[in-house]
């Protein structure tokens, strides 16, 4: 069924960023909207142990932290919306909005926390044991490998930083790489190359995750020459997959400010974009953290830029709002 109808606020995204905004709007009586889009809870529902959220003693899983957001939105009065949304309009007020299910809804300001997305290789194995020793994120994960042998894959900036982080606590850091030379900042590289627990793989990419099915654990990987074509097998137990992420920003291209990465731009120190009325949280402009917590610390700012730039837009309303 189509319609049209006004709201307030509309949040766009379902990570922790996005609750995070619905809470405080939500508290602050401003009636929020948030559309769940097509994974509601984003990252950390295809995760599995956290331990570094602060306010839990106990490792707690990725997917029960995400229903507890959304619990907690709701229960302070957000309005949950099961839809996508696939079109906006920035340029007239209020807003537009436009769901991939054929409705539309115009707004006074809009949080944008629709997250990035950390590029997979693709390979069936890489799936199969995600979660289960293949990562996409080292500060996340990093800390179970305690003496044991992880790889990383990528050769940006991503992969360097990881591969260091890991040397905390991995007895050894294989990082592979699809070509001879590495994209990273000179001085990252330098640092790595002289780590006594590093040891790169050039011109190599991954070929298989090894593991067992019980229970569930990454054993090792095959990796190939992309020259030869030659397999070396290392009995690695973490996988970090560091090739990248995308930020979602597709449907705002041409409308709000961005870098060269497709990451939207905020003045510094607030959630402002270039455009008054919307705001950006979570890793949908922060390509430098992409942790849950700060996501979420983005999405109390976009919340309280928002209530006070609707306080001035309707003191300004004709009779005041
Ligand atoms: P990048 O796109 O910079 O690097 C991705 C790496 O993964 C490249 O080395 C690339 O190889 C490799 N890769 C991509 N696809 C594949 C594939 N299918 N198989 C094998 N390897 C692949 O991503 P990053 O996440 O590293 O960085 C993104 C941006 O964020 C950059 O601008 C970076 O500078 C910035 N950044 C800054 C940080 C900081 O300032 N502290 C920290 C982290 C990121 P190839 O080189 O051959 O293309």
């Amino acid at each position: 069924m189509t319609q049209t109808k006004h709201l307030p606020v509309a949040i766009i995204g379902s990570g922790p960023a996005g609750y995070s905004a619905a809470i405080y709007t939500a508290r602050a009586n401003l009636k929020p909207s948030l559309f769940l889009g097509h994974q509601p809870g984003g990252q950390l529902t295809i995760t599995t142990d956290v331990e570094n959220y602060p306010g839990f003693a106990d490792v707690i899983q990725g997917p029960w932290l995400m229903e507890q957001f959304q619990s907690q939105a709701k229960n302070v009065g957000a309005n949950l919306i099961s839809d996508f949304i696939e079109f906006v309009d920035f340029s007239v007020r209020p807003f537009i909005l436009r769901t991939d299910m054929g409705d539309t809804y115009t707004a006074d300001a809009v949080i944008i926390s629709t997250g990035a997305q950390a590029r997979w290789l693709g390979i069936e194995s890489e799936t199969k044991f995600q979660g289960f020793g293949v990562s996409g994120c080292a500060t996340c994960d990093g800390f179970f490998f305690k003496n044991q042998h992880v790889a990383v894959i990528g050769g940006g900036d991503t992969a360097v930083e990881e591969a260091i982080y890991l040397t905390n606590f991995a007895s050894k850091v294989t990082l592979i790489h699809r070509r001879d030379s590495l994209r990273a900042e000179k001085v990252m590289q330098d640092r790595l190359l002289a780590h006594p627990k590093i040891e790169v793989l050039w011109n190599h990419t991954l070929e298989e995750v090894l593991g067992t099915d019980q229970p569930k654990s990454v054993t090792g990987l095959k990796a190939k020459n992309v020259k030869t074509g030659d397999i070396t097998e290392l009995d690695t137990t973490g996988v970090f997959i560091a090739i990248g992420h995308d930020p979602a920003t597709k449907i705002f291209k041409s409308q709000l400010d961005m870098d060269n990465d497709g990451y939207i731009i905020c003045a510094p120190g607030t959630a402002n974009t270039n455009i008054p009325g919307v705001f950006a949280a979570g890793d949908v402009q922060d390509k430098t953290y992409r942790q849950a917590i700060v996501a979420a610390g983005f999405g109390c700012m976009a919340a309280l830029d928002a209530e006070r730039y609707l306080a001035v837009l309707n003191a300004h309303a004709p009779g005041g709002k």
